[in-house]
C-alpha cells in the first residue's frame, strides 16, 4: 500500500514541469556596475548576484564553465532525462528552454566524453574501441583461415584463387568501413538520428501530447533521447559492465521517453518504432537493389 502510494507520488512528480524558485525580497548592488536590483541578475551588465567572495564552489563552478557545464541545470537535465525524460523533453519544446541544458551541446560533450570513458578513462583502465575492432578482426581472420582449408583444391586450380582475392578484397573494406565507424561515431550518429526520425516523425506528428510537433521539435526530442542512451551507455562503460548484458536497457529507455513524450501507448509508440525500422530496411534494401542493377548494367556494357 505505502510503495503504491510512492508510485503515485513518483507520477505526479514526473507529469509537474520545473518549478523556478519564488524570486527573493532582498536588494542587491551589482559589484561590477553599481546598479541596485532585486532578483537574480544584474538588470544592466548581466552579473548573477550570487558572485561574491571566491569560495570553493564559486571556483569549481567558474572550471565547469569552461566546459560550458557551469549553467543551465546539467544535473538537473540528467536527473530528469533519466527519470521523466519525454515529460522534460515536453517542457522544454514548449519554451522551458532557461531550465534545461541545451540538447546539441549535450550530445557532443557526451560524445566527447564516452569517447574518453571507451578509450581507458573507466575504473579497469580498459580501451574498450580497439577491443572492440581486435573482436571484430578477429572474427574476419578466423573466416580467411577457414576459406583457404575449404577450398585449397579450388585455389590450386586457379580459378578460386581469384575468388579468395575478391574475398580478401571484401574483408579488407569491410574493415575499413568498421574502422571508419569506430572513428566517426558522433557524426555517423547524427546522420543515423537524422535518417531515423523522418519515418519516426511521419508517424508521431500527430500525437495526443503535441499534436502540431515541427520536425526539427521532433528532432531535437531524438537528440535529447539520444543523450539519454548515451547517458547510461557511457555509466555502464565507465563501470566496464558487459554491453551484452545491457543491451536492451539504451532501446527500452527509449521508448519510454518516445511513449512520455507522444502521450500514445506503449502498444502504440513500440508500432511507430518497428514500423519506422522497417521502413528504413526496406528503403536501404531497395536503394541497394537499384545500386546492384546499375553496377550489372555497366559490367554488361
Ligand atoms: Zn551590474
Amino acid at each position: 500500500m505505502n510503495l503504491k502510494e510512492k508510485y503515485r507520488e513518483f507520477k505526479e512528480w514526473q507529469l509537474r514541469p520545473y518549478q523556478v524558485a519564488p524570486l527573493s525580497q532582498e536588494k542587491h548592488t551589482c559589484a561590477t556596475c553599481g546598479t541596485s536590483y532585486q532578483g537574480n541578475y544584474c538588470p544592466r551588465c548581466g552579473q548573477s548576484s550570487r558572485i561574491g567572495r571566491y569560495s570553493l564552489k564559486t571556483a569549481f563552478l567558474l572550471f565547469l564553465d569552461v566546459w560550458g557545464l557551469g549553467n543551465r541545470g546539467m544535473f538537473r537535465s540528467i536527473r530528469d532525462l533519466l527519470l521523466r525524460p519525454g515529460y522534460m523533453i515536453r517542457d522544454y519544446l514548449g519554451g522551458m528552454q532557461m531550465a534545461y541544458f541545451p540538447p546539441f551541446k549535450m550530445f557532443f560533450l557526451l560524445a566527447t566524453l564516452s569517447i574518453l570513458v571507451n578509450s581507458g578513462l573507466n575504473i579497469r583502465g580498459e580501451n574498450q574501441l580497439e577491443q572492440a575492432v581486435q573482436t571484430y578482426e578477429r572474427s574476419f581472420d578466423m573466416n580467411i583461415q577457414i576459406i583457404p582449408a575449404e577450398e585449397n583444391a579450388a585455389v590450386e586450380s586457379g580459378e578460386g584463387k581469384a575468388d579468395v582475392e575478391l574475398q580478401d578484397r571484401i574483408n579488407g573494406s569491410a574493415r575499413a568501413f568498421f574502422r571508419f565507424l569506430i572513428d566517426h561515431q558522433t557524426i555517423i550518429e547524427l546522420v543515423w538520428l537524422l535518417v531515423l526520425s523522418l519515418p519516426l516523425y511521419v508517424l508521431f506528428r500527430k500525437c495526443p501530447a503535441i499534436p502540431d510537433l515541427f520536425y526539427t521539435e521532433f528532432f531535437v526530442a531524438m537528440v535529447y533521447i539520444t543523450n539519454l542512451m548515451n547517458i547510461v551507455s557511457t555509466i555502464f562503460s565507465f563501470f566496464c559492465v558487459d554491453l551484452v548484458i545491457i543491451g536492451l536497457l539504451p532501446p527500452l529507455l527509449s521508448i519510454i521517453a518516445l511513449k512520455q513524450l507522444s502521450g500514445y501507448s506503449y502498444l502504440r509508440t513500440i508500432f511507430g518504432l518497428v514500423a519506422s525500422f522497417a521502413i528504413i530496411s526496406i528503403v536501404v534494401m531497395i536503394i541497394m537493389v537499384l545500386f546492384g542493377v546499375v553496377v550489372g548494367v555497366m559490367m554488361a556494357v
